[in-house]
């Protein structure tokens, strides 16, 4: 199965990608053919698109945002798709679970290790070369009486929080505040979201960080390669350098947060599906009597330039009181992780109807469906979903929000979701009003040509009422009761 999906990132030819014929729902597909943006292998549609934003290439924008879309659908149907799939593959389909979260996870009598990044191979194996008997037995002569804690922060935190239940220290801006807690013996990271000071943070204590990757490498930081085929011998040896740097720690800098809050994760699609039973006539049904008027996705970053998680936060609680199911990934997982939206008793915070789904069923209004590659996992939903009712993704009442959005992924996603028929809010506003024509097509004109658009509005109320509105408007030529 890995061979034959590597190589749909260099495939030649003009046959669309398996993964997206084989998986996206048919009123879809026949979209994307008729306006050209079926996409066929994945590195071709970057290469594509990097080569037509070269100078003097092509000049209209609505042909350079059609490719730009063709290859969102790439990632989202197809590249992330197979690493959701393939990591479930390797480790294991989430399943609900309990574990905590902020940084309190953090303890003062344990060597703490923080994984940070995206990639899960090195994360699990990480977490178990931690449970080496002879590394904890070396942890405590050593005088951590309470062993090895490893803990996660942003997506390879995501990762191990939705299959293992490990504790997650935090979202993407709390990266530095982890290692100015003084308790942090090693900091492991792969790519994505690492702040690049965090080795300057460091030197000021006695914290490690320790780069794996090839293609992500740090000034100051000690770098030790994981290679896959010696993934044992490299997480001991990682976790080894962190144990023996417990006896550096400075006590007197040791300030470790009280913080923490329980919550449940693991809500995969088969998650979903089990907890309904086996079959969506129960969400279907909750959808059209109106106990859950509608499902909104919310996903992405946090972002310096707004207040840490307040957008997140605002924005869910505003949907769950108005009675829709807030589903969503990545750091917006871990912004409700430390609000507490992601317990059960969070159900009291919903409106009457989702209150009482949640209820009956024992979980959250939110549900957190893994790390920002896990955002293809709704797009499975929403599939299913659609073919559930007999209508295609653009007629469901769904919505999706990247409130605090930062990374040039968010965009991907955020397109892919807009290809895919849905309605996405930006909090954050992206560098595009250079151009009014890129302006309207974003926002207006892509809706006639895949039945979604983008939606820019900083304000978290008022985003969450245009998205309720929305959904109400979807409702209404469903001939749904409001
Ligand atoms: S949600 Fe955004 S900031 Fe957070 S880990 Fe993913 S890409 Fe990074």
């Amino acid at each position: 199965v890995a061979k034959i999906l590597e190589m749909e990132f260099g495939k030649p030819g003009e046959e669309p990608l398996k993964l997206v014929e084989a998986l996206a729902p048919e009123k879809r597909k026949q979209v994307w053919k008729k306006i050209g943006i079926m996409p066929r292998a994945i590195d071709r549609e970057i290469t594509e698109i990097m080569h037509r934003t070269h100078m003097g290439v092509d000049a209209d924008p609505l042909s350079l945002i059609a490719q730009g879309l063709r290859c969102a659908l790439a990632d989202g149907w197809s590249g992330s798709m197979m690493a959701t799939l393939l990591s479930d593959i390797m480790f294991g389909t989430p399943k609900p679970l309990k574990a905590v979260a902020n940084l309190g996870v953090l303890k003062e009598k344990a060597v703490n290790i923080l994984v940070h990044g995206h990639n899960p191979v090195l994360s699990m194996k990480i977490v178990e070369a931690a449970e080496d008997p002879e590394l904890v037995e070396l942890a405590k002569k050593l005088g951590a009486e309470e062993g090895i804690n490893v803990v996660g922060m942003c997506c390879t935190g995501n990762e191990v929080l939705m299959r293992l239940g490990v504790p997650i220290a935090g979202n993407m801006l709390q990266q530095e505040l982890a290692i100015i807690t003084g308790a942090l013996e090693a900091v492991v990271v792969d790519y994505q979201c690492i702040m690049p000071a965090i080795v300057d943070v460091a030197s000021c204590y006695h914290t490690k960080v320790i780069t794996t990757e090839p293609k992500a490498h740090i000034p100051g930081a000690l770098h030790i390669e994981f290679e896959p085929a010696h993934a044992d011998e490299i997480a001991k040896k990682i976790v080894r350098i962190a144990v023996e740097n417990f006896p550096n720690r400075i006590k007197e800098k040791v300030q470790i947060p009280e913080e923490k809050m329980e919550l449940m994760a693991g809500f995969s699609v088969e998650a979903i599906l089990e907890a309904l039973g086996g079959t969506l006539d129960p969400l279907a049904n909750a959808l059209k009597e109106g106990k859950i008027k509608g499902i909104a996705g919310v996903v992405g970053c946090v972002n310096p330039k707004v207040r840490h998680d307040n957008s997140h936060v605002t924005l869910t609680k505003e949907l769950i009181k108005n009675d829709i199911l807030v589903v969503g990934t990545g750091c917006w997982a871990i912004a409700m992780s430390k609000h507490g939206l992601l317990k059960p008793e969070a159900a009291e915070l919903a409106g009457p109807g989702l209150k009482e789904v949640c209820k009956a069923l024992g979980i959250p209004p939110c549900l957190h469906m893994g790390s920002c590659v896990d955002c293809s996992r709704m797009l499975l939903v929403l599939g299913a979903l659609a073919d559930h009712l007999g209508v295609d993704i653009p007629d469901l009442p769904v919505a999706g929000s990247a409130p605090e959005w930062m990374s040039e992924k968010a965009v991907s996603i955020g397109a892919y979701f807009v290809a895919s028929g849905i309605l996405v809010h930006l909090g954050t506003i992206p560098p595009v009003l250079g151009s009014k024509t890129v302006v309207e097509i974003l926002t207006s004109k892509a809706e006639e040509l895949v039945g979604g658009k983008f939606y820019v509005e900083p304000d978290p109320v008022k985003a969450a009422q245009a998205m309720i509105e929305h959904i109400k408007e979807k409702r209404k030529k469903l001939g749904w009761p409001e």
